[in-house]
C-alpha cells in the first residue's frame, strides 16, 4: 500500500473513531497549567487532566494526532532515520475504560487489516515486559502472533515516579536486512539498529507507584486501569512510502527540494554529510515554525532558547550547503503547504512566522562569519595544544557572536575536542550577577522605568538535554 501522510493520519483517527473514541484536536505545543514540562512531548501530555482525574472526560475513549517536541532528540536528527525534534504522535487512550484485551487486538487490526493499514504481518515484531503474562497471552493466543516475533524487554516498564505506571508493549516494523547494524548483536527489535523500526508504543497503566515505594515495580494495582499509546506518524509514513529514512516522504521532501533550490550548489542524496545538513534544516524549520505559530518566540531562556538554538543550528547547516543569505524564512510557507490539511493555521500565519524567523536569522548572520572565524582559530589552537576549548572562548562565542553553547560543543566534538563547560558556566554566572546588581543599583537610585527593565530581562541559561525544567526557568 502507498499512502500519503494525510491519509495515514486520517486512517488512524477514523479507525479509533469506529471503536467509539472521540477525536481530540492537536493542542498547542506550549503546555497549559503544567510547569513541569517545557514542551508537549507526547500525545498523553495534553490529556494528563483526564488521567489524573482532575477533569472527567465526556467520553472515556479518546484518540488524537498530537504535535510534539522532544529536545532530547536534537542531536539524533539527521543521524538516525527516525528521530525528529517536532513530530506527530498518534494515539488511542482509555481513561479507566477498556484495557489490554482490547488495546492489543485493535492495534493489530489497524496495522494488518487490508481495510486499514494492511501491513504485512511477517514484518511486525513485538516486545513485552517479561512479567507481563497477560500481554504475552493476548499477543500469542488472541492475536496469533508467532512466538518468534515476540521478544521480552526488561526496559518495557513505564514509571516516572509517583502515580500511574505499568508495563508497555512496543511494535516494530522490519525494514529488511539491508538496514542491519554493523554490530550484529544489535539487530533485534529494540536494539540499536535501523532495521527494526519502533512504530508504536502501547502503555498499560495498571499500577500505582505510591509515595515511598522504591522502583522495584512491585506496586499495587490501580482501581481503574488506563491505556495510553503513541505511534510516530513520520515513521509509519516512511513505511508506506518505501523511504530510506523519514525524510524521503511527503512530509519532508518539499522542504529538501526547496533547500536544494536555494543552495543551487548541492543536491540531496549525493553525499552523506551534506544529507545530514538537508535533514537538519528540514527538521528544525518545522519545529521552529510550529513553535512560533503556537506563540513562542526566540529568546535566551526556556522555550525561546530552544527556538534560538534550532534556528541557529539550521543556519549553520545552511552554510555547509553554501547558503550564506537569509533563507529559512522561505521554508516557512513550504511547511504551511505540507501541513495544510491538518494544521491550516500554519499557512494562515505564515507571514508572521516568517517575519520572526527572518529577524532571528538576520541577527545571527550579522555576527556569524566573525564567530566562525574565531571558532576555526580556537579549534586549530586547541588541536595543537591540549584539545580543550576554553570556557572563556565558548562564552565569548555565546555572548558576542550568538553561538548557543551547544553549537560550540557540537563543533568541538566533531573535531575530537572538548569544551570547558565549567569555565563557561562561571562566565555565565558572572554576567548574570552583573546584570542583577545593575538592576538593583538602578532600583536603589529610584529609577522606575518599567519598560526599560522589562526589555532587559535576565538571561537565564537552561540546559538542553532537559525535557522538564523548574517553573522558575520558564519565561
Ligand atoms: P526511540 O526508541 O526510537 O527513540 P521512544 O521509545 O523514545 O523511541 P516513545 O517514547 O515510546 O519513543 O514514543 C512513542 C512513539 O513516538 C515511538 O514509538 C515513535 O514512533 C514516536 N517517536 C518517539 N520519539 C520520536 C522522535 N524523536 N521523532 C519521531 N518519532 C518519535
Ligand atoms: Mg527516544
Ligand atoms: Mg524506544
Ligand atoms: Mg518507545
Amino acid at each position: 500500500k502507498e499512502l500519503s501522510s494525510a491519509e495515514v493520519r486520517s486512517l488512524f483517527l477514523r479507525f479509533f473513531e469506529s471503536k467509539g473514541h472521540k477525536i481530540e484536536p492537536s493542542q498547542s505545543l506550549i503546555p497549559k497549567d503544567d510547569p513541569t514540562l517545557l514542551w508537549i512531548n507526547s500525545g498523553v501530555a495534553t490529556l494528563k487532566k483526564y488521567f489524573d482525574g482532575s477533569v472527567v472526560p465526556d467520553n472515556h475513549r479518546i484518540t488524537n494526532a498530537q504535535k510534539s517536541i522532544r529536545t532530547n532528540d536534537i542531536e539524533n536528527v539527521g543521524h538516525t532515520a527516525r528521530h525528529h525534534t517536532l513530530f506527530e504522535m498518534m494515539g488511542n487512550f482509555s481513561i479507566g475504560d477498556y484495557f489490554k484485551e482490547d488495546a492489543i487486538p485493535w492495534a493489530w487490526e489497524l496495522l494488518t487489516s487490508s481495510e486499514w493499514f494492511g501491513m504485512d504481518k511477517d514484518k511486525l515484531y513485538v516486545t513485552v515486559y517479561p512479567n507481563d503474562d497477560e500481554a504475552k497471552d493476548i499477543w500469542l493466543n488472541k492475536v496469533g502472533l508467532p512466538k518468534d516475533h515476540l521478544y521480552e524487554e526488561p526496559d518495557n516498564f513505564w514509571d516516572i515516579g509517583e502515580g500511574p505506571s505499568g508495563p508497555d508493549s512496543e511494535i516494530f516494523y522490519d525494514r529488511g536486512a539491508e538496514f542491519n547494524d554493523a554490530d550484529e548483536s544489535e539487530n533485534y527489535p529494540g536494539g540499536e539498529n535501523e532495521r527494526y523500526l519502533e512504530i508504536w508504543n502501547l502503555v498499560f497503566s495498571q499500577y500505582n507507584h505510591l509515595p515511598g515505594l522504591t522502583d522495584n515495580k512491585d506496586y499495587p494495582e490501580l482501581p481503574t486501569k488506563n491505556i495510553d499509546t503513541g505511534m510516530g506518524l513520520e515513521r509509519v509514513v516512511s513505511v508506506f512510502q518505501h523511504a530510506k529514512t523519514n525524510f524521503e516522504t511527503d512530509l519532508f521532501l518539499p522542504l529538501i527540494h526547496k533547500t536544494e533550490e536555494i543552495s543551487g550548489q548541492y543536491k540531496y542524496d549525493e553525499d552523506d554529510t551534506k544529507d545530514i545538513s538537508f535533514k537538519v534544516i528540514a527538521d528544525h524549520i518545522r519545529a521552529v515554525t510550529f513553535a512560533i505559530g503556537d506563540g513562542a518566540l526566540p529568546s535566551n531562556e526556556g522555550r525561546g532558547y530552544i527556538i534560538r538554538r534550532l534556528l541557529r543550528r539550521a543556519v549553520l547547516h545552511g552554510r555547509k550547503l553554501g547558503i550564506s543569505q537569509v533563507f529559512l524564512k522561505d521554508l516557512v510557507p513550504v511547511v504551511g503547504d505540507i501541513m495544510a490539511s491538518y494544521y491550516p493555521e500554519i499557512a494562515e500565519n505564515k507571514v508572521y512566522i516568517a517575519s520572526i524567523v527572518e529577524a532571528e536569522e538576520v541577527r545571527f548572520n550579522k555576527t556569524l562569519s566573525d564567530g566562525l572565524s574565531l571558532l576555526d582559530e580556537v579549534i586549530a589552537a586547541a588541536k595543537a595544544d591540549n584539545g580543550v576549548i576554553d570556557g572563556d572562548v565558548a562564552f565569548k562565542l555565546y555572548d558576542t557572536y550568538g553561538f548557543p553553547y551547544e553549537l560550540t560543543d557540537e563543533y568541538a566534538t566533531d573535531e575530537g575536542l572538548v569544551v570547558d563547560r565549567e569555565g563557561f558556566d562561571i562566565q555565565m554566572k558572572a554576567q548574570q550577577d552583573r546584570a542583577r546588581s545593575a538592576r538593583s543599583n538602578k532600583a536603589s537610585m529610584g529609577v522606575q522605568n518599567e519598560l526599560l527593565t522589562s526589555l532587559k530581562t535576565e538571561s537565564t541559561y537552561v540546559g538542553w538535554s532537559e525535557l522538564t525544567v523548574n517553573s522558575t526557568d520558564l519565561a
